[in-house]
């Protein structure tokens, strides 16, 4: 079993299995996602997505249980 740091919260990552160069790992401790870069030792970077804009989407609130209450 082989360790790699998370390089966002620096936490240790314990790898159960083997894992490979672009490989997709969620940090259990921090929930980031990350890619790996180096697999001898095992290093791990932040995954960036196609969509890097995500500043503002956090914000909306879809307030659906309002519009059920209009009368009839
Ligand atoms: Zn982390």
């Amino acid at each position: 079993m082989s360790m790699a740091i998370c390089p966002s919260c620096e936490g240790e990552i314990k790898l159960t299995r083997k894992v490979e160069l672009g490989q997709r790992i969620r940090c259990p401790l921090c929930l980031e996602d990350l890619e790996v870069v180096e697999t001898n030792p095992v290093e791990l970077d932040w995954a960036y997505d196609e969509e890097e804009e995500w500043d503002d989407e956090w914000e909306e609130e879809e307030e659906e249980a309002e519009d059920e209450d209009s009368s009839w």
